[in-house]
This record gives C-alpha cells, structure tokens and sequence, in this order.
C-alpha cells in the first residue's frame, strides 16, 4: 500500500494528528501501534484527566503552552465532537510545602486567581466531602471552567471517526515498531516487531512514553511513570462527589469524582519513576507490575489527609502510568535534525491530554510544511533542543 502519512502511536496525539491530516484533505493515513484503541500502555487510556488553563510564567507576551491550552479549552467546551468528554467543576490547587505553596502563589498572581484557602473550613465550603485534617494545606479556587474530560472514551470515539474516514489501523506485532530505519538522510522505512517493514512519504513518531525506544532524542525526553490506583466507592458514596471541584494537592497527590463505575482514581504527586536502561535514557517497561513500584503508602496518606473514609480501603487496582517529560515541561514538536521526512511529536510531560482538540493541526502542521508550518513563537518553544538538563529528582523504578 502506498502510504502518504505513517503515524507511529494511535493515542492522544497521533489520533489527533491523522484527524486533522484527514480534515485537510490527505488520504492513504496508516496508524501503527502495538494495540488496538484504547492501547493498554497509552497515558490517555483512562477514566478522567484534568483539563485547565496551564500556569506557565507570562512575560510580555502569553506562552504558546498557555495559548494551545486556551484553545483546546475552547473545543472542549464548543465543539460537538468533543464536548460530550468534557466535564465542568471548577479546580482547587492546594500545596502543603513552602516552596510548592510560593510556586502557587506567582500562578495564582499571574493568573488574577484571588480565593486563597487558609483554613481546613475554607476547602470544605468548595469541596464538602474533604473530612479529613487536611494538615499544612493552603490553596487557591482556580478557574471556574477547569474540569476533566473522559480520556478513553474520547481516544476510543476519535479512532471510530478516523476508521469511517478510511484512515487504516495496524495493531500487534505488525504494529508494534522497534525502528525507524535511516537512508540517506531520511527515513528508508520502518520496522515492525514481526519483521514487517513499511515506507511512507511521511513520518510522525508520537508514540507517548515508547518514543525513547524508538528513536535517539539526544536525552530530551525521559520516560517516566506515575503510581495510580483505584477505589470502588458505593452508589451513595460516589453521589456525594458527583460535581464537585477537583482536587489537587502538589505535594501530595490527588482524585477525581467517582467514575461511571463508582470508582475513585487517586495519583501520588510527585516527579514520577525512571527507568534506566543505559547510563542516559530512561525507557518504559510496561511489564512492571504496578504492586512492585513505591505508591500505596504515599497514595493512602494523602487519604488520610483528605478523604480518610477511602484510606483503608482494598485498592480494587494498581497502574503505572507512562508518559513522555522533557526538562522544561514544554512539548517537542519538530522535524528531526537528521532525518528530513521524519517528525516528531513527543514531550507531553504528563499535562497534554488536555491539548487534544488542537494538538493535531500543530504537528500536521510540522508534517506537511516542515518547521516553517509552526509560529515563530511555538517553533522556539517546542523545537529540538538537546542539552537542557533535567533538575527535578523523580526515582528509580525498582525492578
Ligand atoms: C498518571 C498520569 C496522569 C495524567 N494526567 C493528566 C491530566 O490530568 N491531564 C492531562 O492533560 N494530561 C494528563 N496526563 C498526560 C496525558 O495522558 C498525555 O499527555 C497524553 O496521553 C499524551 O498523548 P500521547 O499520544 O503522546 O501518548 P499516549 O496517550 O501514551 O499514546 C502513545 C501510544 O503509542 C503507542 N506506542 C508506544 N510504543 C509504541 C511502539 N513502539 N510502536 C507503536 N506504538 C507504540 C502506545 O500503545 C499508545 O497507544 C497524565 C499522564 C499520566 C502518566
């Protein structure tokens, strides 16, 4: 088959890509994966995900995260297809540590967010069901219009629209690919798990966390995963969620209302686990179990902190979440220096479900016209830039 557009990864970006690339007119758009949608190792497969207003720094002009967040916020909310994913309550962000609580206090300055919360009495009159000593908290009512979007429905209603617009799927071994293969200075072909080798015009690598197995990204993005677990709640319990803000706590963790199941996701905050399989790049491993990677104390005394009803509950299950992080949180979105048909859409660091409405006319973008496709502004921002150091200190997944 002759393809024009071979994506590699069928999850939040690459659906979103192939939907776009289709909206433009372009046929003969394959997407390769190891899975079928909704891949098990995708970070969009999931019940919920926050979608607000990022709170990047603005110096004199607002920043191109903040602007593509604004923009996706906008679909959410409007546009037919993906309102239905969309979910409005409103966000309370609280930190208990200074350093975390100072962070907090230049967004909500920057952002004129103005409701501090001081006192465990505060948060309670936003979230009521919060019975617990909520000790060292102190936290802001972010903007009305946050909220949390359905994840895997959303990702599972694109790849149905992308099959009736005849872009075709490749799943398995036959999808699963281990390389992208150099011929003078483009990509000759990739190659798949079983053998399979496939040519196309152009290339688009979002494979989420799997890029680092996939292609040298000269250390700018780290594999890295998150501890989640869940907890089944009774019809009455999960009633007395239902509407709320959210809730997150940057140095402790934090939940989303009940899901369609009556079951509560709860997240350990903190800057996620690397797995390193060579001196500099962290790659995924998706065959950890989750049982065997640090969480469930963290993740239960955050429970006992907020929602101490759910603290001693049986976690019904355990996932490690794998996403994508550059050093300074911004995506990678961008030719390959060495590769001219070849781009790259990676660096989600854990923040860009949200973008998915609008992520996808950016990297086709890049696609089709090259570099040139993007704003000066976004060129800068999410280009290839080998060398920034990453200064956070996530922690070694134990094997
Ligand atoms: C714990 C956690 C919580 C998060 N919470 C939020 C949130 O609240 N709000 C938010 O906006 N974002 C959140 N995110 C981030 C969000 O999920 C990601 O930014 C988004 O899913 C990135 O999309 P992607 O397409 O790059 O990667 P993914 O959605 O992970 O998709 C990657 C796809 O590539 C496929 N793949 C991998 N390797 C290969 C290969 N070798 N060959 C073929 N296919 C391959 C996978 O099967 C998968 O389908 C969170 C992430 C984590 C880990």
């Amino acid at each position: 088959m002759a393809i024009q557009f071979a994506i590699v990864g069928s999850g939040a970006f690459g659906l979103a890509t192939a939907l776009h690339l289709t909206k433009l007119g372009y046929n003969d758009i394959v997407c390769f994966d190891k899975e079928t949608v909704p891949s098990p190792v995708a970070a969009a497969n999931d019940s919920n995900k926050v979608v607000d207003w990022l709170c990047h720094e603005i110096n004199d002009q607002i920043s191109s995260a903040d602007r593509v967040a604004a923009e996706a916020m906008e679909m959410w909310q409007k546009d037919e297809f993906y309102n239905r994913f969309y979910h409005q309550r409103g966000m309370v962000v609280s930190a208990s540590k200074t350093e975390s609580l100072a962070v907090l206090e230049k967004h909500a300055n920057i952002h004129k967010i103005h409701e501090f919360l001081e006192t465990p009495a505060d948060f309670r009159r936003h979230i009521p069901v919060l019975d617990g000593p909520l000790e060292n908290w102190k936290g802001y009512v972010m903007e009305p219009e946050d909220g949390w979007v359905h994840s895997r429905d959303c990702i599972k209603a694109l790849a149905n629209l992308l099959e009736r617009r005849n872009v075709k799927f490749v799943s398995g071994d036959d999808g699963d690919i281990t390389k992208v293969v150099e011929k003078d200075g483009a990509v000759g072909y990739l190659e798949s798990v079983s053998g399979k080798r496939y040519k196309a015009a152009n290339y688009i690598v979002c494979a989420g966390a799997g890029v680092t197995r996939i292609i040298d990204l000269e250390d700018q993005v780290q594999s890295r995963c998150w501890s989640v677990a869940h907890i089944k709640v009774s019809e009455e319990e999960a009633s007395q969620f239902n509407g709320l803000p959210l809730l997150m706590n940057l140095n402790e963790g934090y939940y989303f209302e009940p899901d369609e199941n009556d079951t509560v996701k709860v997240v350990w905050e903190f800057p996620g686990f690397v797995n390193f399989e060579s001196d500099h790049v962290s790659v995924p491993d998706y065959t950890v179990p989750a049982n065997s990677a640090p969480g469930e104390t963290q993740i239960r005394r955050f429970l006992r902190n907020a929602l101490p009803s759910l603290a001693d509950r049986p976690f019904e299950s355990r996932k490690l979440c794998w996403c994508a992080m550059t050093a300074d949180r911004q995506l990678l979105i961008c030719r390959h220096p060495h590769l001219a048909n070849l781009t790259v859409a990676s660096g989600d660091s854990y923040i860009s479900f949200r973008l998915t409405p609008v992520i996808g006319q950016y990297i086709a973008a890049v696609a089709i016209k090259g570099n040139q496709g993007l704003n000066i502004q976004d060129r800068k921002t999410w280009e290839w830039r080998p060398g920034l150091k990453f200064t956070d200190k996530p922690i070694d997944l134990p094997r």
